[in-house]
């Protein structure tokens, strides 16, 4: 093999993970020397996606927020309140924005190698040996694999043991001729949709007065036709929104996987699974984009404390539970979910729900917020399994 094949640390994908971990790591100077591959057959120059968090401190992409919101609304047919979100902030960034930060930065250190193919086998390397990955046909070895994508072998569903949704959304960018939205309230919940057996609300971020982003979002096994979803977004902006001229500029849609079915992190001596493939998107959410961050934090610490990227904390396992009860209530009584989450909010403020979604209390400051909601459901989601 020749040498320039060998690396400290190959990662594959350059996706959210592998691009805020190659990133990271290119601007420890302890970590410097170290000399990384990082393997996506997707050049990323493209705003495949938008992602959205919440977040209550200064974080290295504030460089690249796009917008950013301080209120939130939560609408349903039970509750219509608007919240400060106090110490939070809603944040907004751009996929293309993201990558071409981040690969602008590698760019300036040497020792970062962007190579455009497809990973397929992977192989564990043990004691002295270095671990490998075949890309399309050409082998590369490294100290550490950072695997942030799934490939073809690697995800077996056990519909038997575990839940499987998916968060299928479809939105519209519009102008609207006359002022309609508050650029700084963004609405997180709007249930007032025909729910027809599943979890179905909308998404608005408004942009400007005249401009947002309306998301219809579905928690479903399977996608509804174009035509439904254009038709359930042009009934929401009439209707509800009471908007009748506008103009949609641009379209998204997207589907984000959502399973308790359970990721291990160290696969082997020398490789560690990151991102998605790593179980980084909350099950009960789909939210992953800050999570990924966080854990991109830790596994850098790590490199630098112990030289191996394997030192990071698990998820409390409290919130294995609840997220495979909510997935559980939304798989087979998804129409319920309106009433839990108008009961959430009206029944607790946002810090409190916030930091139950980012599993950072323990379980007797998530009390309160359990006792808040009807348990029925979720009795019996315990029960059915
Ligand atoms: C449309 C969309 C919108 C989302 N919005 C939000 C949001 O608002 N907030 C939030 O928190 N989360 C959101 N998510 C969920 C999650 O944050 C994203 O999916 C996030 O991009 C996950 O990061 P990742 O690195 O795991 O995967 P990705 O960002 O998908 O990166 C994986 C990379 O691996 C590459 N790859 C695939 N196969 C191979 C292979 N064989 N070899 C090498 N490379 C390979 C891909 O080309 C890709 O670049 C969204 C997801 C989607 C799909």
């Amino acid at each position: 093999m020749p040498p320039n094949d060998l690396y400290d640390i190959i990662v594959i994908g350059s996706g959210a993970a592998g691009l805020s971990f190659t990133y990271r790591l290119s601007q420890e100077t302890s970590l410097g020397r170290m000399k990384i591959l990082v393997v996506d057959p997707d050049k990323k120059v493209v705003n495949d996606r938008t992602w959205c968090f919440w977040a209550n401190r200064p974080l290295w992409v504030d460089a690249i927020v796009y917008r950013r919101w301080d209120r939130l609304a939560f609408r349903s047919h039970f509750h219509h309140q608007n919240y400060d979100l106090g110490e939070f902030e809603y944040r907004m960034v751009r996929g293309i924005d993201f990558y071409r930060y981040t690969k602008e930065a590698i760019n300036q250190n040497v020792n970062v190698h962007f190579v455009q193919g497809t990973a397929s086998v992977v192989t564990d390397g043990e004691d002295q040996d270095l671990a490998s990955v075949n890309v399309d046909g050409r082998t590369f070895q490294a100290r550490w694999i950072l695997k942030g994508a799934f490939l073809p072998s690697d995800f077996i569903p056990k519909p038997e043991r575990y839940h499987y949704l998916t968060q299928h959304f479809q939105g519209w960018i519009i102008h609207t001729k006359s002022p309609q939205f508050d650029p700084k309230t963004f609405t997180m919940f709007d249930f007032r949709t025909p729910q027809m057996d599943a979890m179905r609300f909308i998404y608005v971020l408004p942009f400007t007065t005249h401009d947002a982003l309306i998301e219809y979002t579905q928690f479903t096994k399977k996608p509804q036709t174009a035509d439904a979803y254009d038709f359930a977004l042009q009934a929401y902006i009439r209707d509800t929104l009471n908007i009748t001229e506008y103009k949609v500029m641009e379209t998204e849609a997207g589907g984000i996987p959502m399973t308790n079915h359970p990721f291990a992190r160290k696969i082997g001596h020398r490789i560690m699974t990151i991102g998605t493939p790593g179980g980084l998107v909350k099950p009960s959410t789909g939210y992953a984009f800050h999570r990924i961050l966080k854990d991109t934090e830790q596994i850098i610490q790590s490199l630098i404390r112990y030289d191996h990227p394997f030192a990071i904390q698990s998820p409390p396992r409290q919130y294995a539970f609840f997220d495979r009860i909510m997935l559980g209530v939304m798989e087979r009584d998804g129409s319920k979910m309106e009433h839990i989450f108008s009961q959430m909010f009206r029944n607790n403020g946002i810090k409190r729900i916030f930091n139950f979604l980012d599993e950072t209390d323990p379980l007797i400051h998530n009390l309160p917020l359990l006792l808040s909601v009807d348990p029925l459901p979720f009795i019996s989601a315990v029960i059915r399994g």
